[in-house]
């Protein structure tokens, strides 16, 4: 695959200023060379690499634009090999027939994500930074951003570099005890390895908990929100996403089924599902919708449980609090107390605070009390200000679940030295936590998973 010169266009789809048409292998030079006359009248692969030269491009013999192009020598080039980049005016057409006269020059079409896989591949990138290049560029919020820029500039890749360096010298060290069990010239003191493996763990687990923000910042909570017909769940969710997205009716029922919206807040987004008023009904259409509640509520991170204020508890919200109270121990719940505008029934209120350890009153048809929502949410997701440029956070299930693997390992090993076996047995559970490490940082994942990520991608990156 390495062989082939691709070539694609990196900008979107569309009118612009300006177009740039990237070309990559062994010949994007050569090639370049038949469809880019420098105006210098120097040969394009004479010129500097990485600086810019002006000229004109030729498309079927003739001159169709003029614009600016640059060529990189391997490695010193995004995808470590010979590349260049013309830039021409940004005409939908005008950018095709560029590329056009590439391809007829010799090049091949590039595949979504191509470019940055070569990246990889000829180890210029970790996977880790080439998943950081395409959260940057679907990032949609600026915390979403830094957290990519910090993985970008290898802050994550450079945490798990250090751990698995770690790690290897100690099952380099079992190894030694394996070959040479009768001298102890050669493996670490029993007490000396548990010291070193329990700073390991907590490394991995300092690593595991960033998950809670990484997550929250980069994947989103999936978050329910439930409660009885009519307490104002459809009018919450257009006063949180602020637009009417859900319909609003005073008709009991109304929202049959689950809608789901993502709304991002000042650090974090959320997976918003506005469920289905819970209670006990013989339509069975509507019963399917209360079913599908129970299921959104029973997988969300967050439940959002919202109470009309001004009246007071009715048979169904009872329901609902036991259910919350029985199913929902594990996870994020906040007590809405909406239609603050009327008067607040005391009972209600005083009934709904013993019951929630977290309650926020407010006015969702107002619009007026979600800050504060907002600020319990992002309290329960984010630890204070993170900084992304100097501690490493997990960003997504997968980095995740490398994680957990490594650390239940090492957990292993120290508990088989604690009850006294050799050191070649802690060993083997070290080999399998280099391995989860490795994962990490992309010196051990499948093809599939590398084919996953860059599947993500678009074409012309
Ligand atoms: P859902 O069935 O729980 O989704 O409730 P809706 O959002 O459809 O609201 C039901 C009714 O309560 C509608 O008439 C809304 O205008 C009204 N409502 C919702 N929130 C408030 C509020 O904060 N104050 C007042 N006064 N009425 C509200």
């Amino acid at each position: 695959m390495l062989g082939k010169t691709i070539a694609a266009i990196s900008t979107p789809y569309g009118r612009g200023g300006v177009a740039m048409i990237r070309v990559s292998g062994q010949e994007a030079i050569n090639i370049c060379e038949k469809v880019f006359l420098p105006k210098n009248g120097i040969k394009l692969s004479k010129q500097k690499p990485r600086m810019a030269v002006y000229g004109e491009i030729i498309y079927q013999n003739a001159v169709i634009d003029d614009g600016i192009a640059t060529i990189y020598k391997a490695p010193a080039s995004y995808t470590g090999e010979e590349a260049v980049e013309i830039f021409c005016h940004g005409g939908i057409q005008l950018a095709r027939n560029v590329l056009g006269a590439v391809i007829i020059a010799g090049a091949d079409y590039a595949e979504a994500g191509e470019f940055t896989q070569r990246a990889f591949l000829n180890g210029k990138i970790s996977l880790t930074e080439a998943e950081s290049v395409i959260n940057l560029i679907d990032a949609v919020t600026d915390e979403q951003i830094k957290l990519a820029a910090s993985h970008r500039r290898g802050i994550l890749s450079a945490t798990a570099d250090k751990l698995y360096k770690k790690i290897l010298s100690l099952v380099s060290s079992t190894y030694a005890y394996i070959d040479y069990p009768d001298e102890d010239l050669t493996d670490i003191p029993c007490d000396e390895l548990k010291t070193q493996l329990c700073e390991i763990s907590a490394e991995l687990d300092k690593l595991e908990k960033s998950y809670k923000t990484g997550h929250a910042v980069n994947e989103g909570i999936k978050t329910a929100i439930v409660g009885k017909p009519n307490a104002g769940k459809s009018s919450l969710l257009n006063s949180i996403i602020g637009e009417n997205r859900a319909i609003v009716t005073e008709i009991a029922g109304t929202t049959r089924d689950t809608i789901e919206e993502s709304v991002k807040l000042e650090h974090i987004i959320l997976r918003l599902s506005d469920t289905a008023g819970i209670r006990d009904t013989s339509d069975s259409v509507e019963k399917i919708g209360v079913e599908r509640a129970y299921e959104k509520m029973d997988e969300a991170e967050l439940v959002l449980c919202v109470f009309d204020g001004s009246m007071p508890l009715c048979a169904e919200d009872k329901a609902l609090i036991e259910y919350i109270k029985t199913n929902c121990t594990a996870k994020k719940c906040i007590a809405v107390i909406n239609k603050s505008d009327l008067d607040l029934n005391q009972d209600t209120y005083n009934q709904i605070c013993k019951e929630f350890e977290t309650t926020v009153t407010l006015s969702a048809k107002e619009d007026s009390g979600k800050e504060k929502l907002f600020d319990v949410i992002e309290g329960f997701f984010i630890n204070g200000d993170i900084d992304y440029s100097q501690s490493a956070v997990i960003a997504n299930a997968r980095q995740y679940t490398a994680v957990r693997k490594a650390k239940e390992y090492v957990t292993r090993a120290l508990s088989s030295l604690e009850q006294g076996f050799t050191q070649d047995i802690a060993g083997m559970d070290l080999e399998n936590a280099l391995g989860a490490v490795g994962e990490l940082d992309s010196r051990s994942v499948g093809e599939d998973v590398v084919r996953d990520i860059f599947g993500r991608f678009c074409v012309g990156k």
